[in-house]
């Protein structure tokens, strides 16, 4: 049994009334959360105490969509001005690459980022397994940061000689891939409370999985009770290929393959109609909106404040370290916010503060990072802060040149003004960030083995 007493900070908890409690603290014993309240209600000693006065803490930021290994291939300069399939057909060789230790330094890279950037919990889709790699490497990276891991077993068995995108290098014999994605799950799915590592079973996309492997995969997941992630409906592109090859858009392809339900999350969803909209609703499914890539591709803008009419349940993704590029998860939820923004001036739909509507708020956008994202990956253990929640969180410093002048609504000031980095970031109790540096590993080595696993990649 151990505890832990954080005290006189700015408390945000994220809860269902969404109480924040100035001079406020949480109180910790074993990883789980067992008091919220004004520090006058918390007890006086715990085995560890940590004095926050001066910070907002927030709870953990859960990122709900990212391809770590792409750390690698960030800016490359023929893949900076593509759109999605341009961008996929330029990288997609240089990928075929990636060796077991590239997925190992790059997962630790992507989760170092985002660690110090608030996320406690982070859903990865690793999709490409060349020479001997394995999910397993990213397993066994992500457990030395200490950041909760839902781990897709991603796969591609959909190659150009059958109409796909990708190169047939990259793709894998639908046997060998279920075959896999049964060993993974049976090997290191962990459904408990509190659980640091699920297995999601991920086919990549439309245009590079095969309709058997999606239906295979749909049955293998339910048999388990893991959850199925895939791309859908990211750009016009793909429609169009949906329409051609199979006959449906791409939701009613998903529809036709069962491949909606409350067990399902998409990434991206930005071509989707209203009559779309619903279906996502009736079923239940998730998406992880990706701002940053969808705007650095070009690939449009999702319809988010629709889903949340709709009772669409939505988080947020930083998406691959190569269309961001970034692993920023606070800047994420900005992005959020002023997409969201965006798109409300070009559609009109809540321009009018005389309709009672109003622009999307940093606290509705914080609710995105942190609820949505946890509602999505079908969690209702993380989240918010609250009794008997995973003692998830970080503290940021308010006296700070970013927030300079911000101090009135320090939630506010976290979502509109500069992101930064976190000051403390606890995960299961565990600090993972302490007065902004990473605890378990030593970033300066982890750079210096990125880059040079970075530039063998390109080299070639
Ligand atoms: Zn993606």
């Amino acid at each position: 049994m151990s505890t832990l007493l954080v005290k006189n900070a700015f408390v945000v908890t994220m809860d269902d009334q969404q109480r924040e409690i100035l001079d406020g603290g949480l109180f910790i014993r074993d990883g789980f959360i067992e008091q919220v309240s004004p520090v006058s209600g918390l007890p006086d000693s715990a085995d560890e105490t940590l004095d926050l006065s001066g910070h907002v803490i927030i709870p953990g930021l859960v990122n709900t969509h990212h391809h770590f290994y792409q750390t690698l291939t960030r800016a490359i300069p023929p893949a900076q001005d593509a759109n999605l399939f341009n961008w996929l057909k330029t990288l997609y060789p240089i990928w075929a690459r990636l060796t077991p230790e590239d997925i190992f330094i790059s997962t630790q890279t992507a989760l170092a980022e985002l660690a110090l950037s608030g996320c406690t919990t982070a859903a990865d889709h690793l999709y490409l397994f060349p020479n001997g790699s394995s999910l397993e490497d990213e397993i066994a990276a992500a457990r030395e940061i200490g950041v909760r891991l839902h781990a897709s077993r991603g796969s591609m068995s959909l190659g150009e000689s059958n109409g796909g995108l990708p190169p047939d290098s990259v793709v894998d014999t639908e046997e060998h891939i279920l075959e896999d994605c049964q060993r993974m799950i049976e090997k290191y799915h962990d459904a408990r409370k509190g659980s640091f590592l699920q297995i999601v079973l991920a086919p990549c996309s439309p245009f590079s999985v095969t309709s058997e492997l999606m239906r295979q995969s749909a049955k293998l997941a339910r048999n388990y009770g893991v959850q199925l992630h895939t791309h859908l409906a990211e750009t016009e592109d793909e429609e169009q290929f949906c329409l051609q090859k199979f006959g449906h858009r791409p939701v009613g392809y998903m529809q036709s393959l069962d491949w909606v339900g409350d067990d399902v999350w998409f990434a991206h969803a930005v071509y989707v109609n209203p009559q779309e909209i619903d279906v996502f609703s009736r079923h239940r499914c998730g998406v992880a909106h990706c701002p940053t890539s969808n705007m650095r591709l070009a690939s449009g803008i999702a319809p988010i404040r629709e889903y949340l009419a709709a009772g669409v349940q939505v988080g947020l993704g930083v998406d691959g370290s190569a269309s961001n590029d970034s692993s920023h998860m606070l800047a994420e939820v900005r992005q959020s916010m002023l997409l969201a923004r965006v798109r409300e001036g070009v559609t009109g739909f809540s321009l009018s503060n005389d309709t009672g509507r109003r622009l999307m708020t940093a606290r509705q956008a914080l609710w995105l990072g942190t609820r949505g994202g946890a509602a999505v990956l079908g969690r209702s253990d993380i989240g918010s802060l609250e009794p008997g929640k995973c003692a998830d969180f970080f503290a940021l410093r308010l006296e700070r040149v970013e927030y300079t002048g911000a101090q009135q609504d320090p939630v506010s000031a976290v979502v509109f003004c500069q992101p930064v980095g976190v000051d403390y970031s606890f995960i299961g109790g565990r600090c993972v960030v302490k007065e902004g540096k990473l605890t378990n590993i030593e970033l300066e080595r982890l750079i210096e083995s990125h880059n040079r696993a970075a530039r063998r990649l390109l080299e070639g």
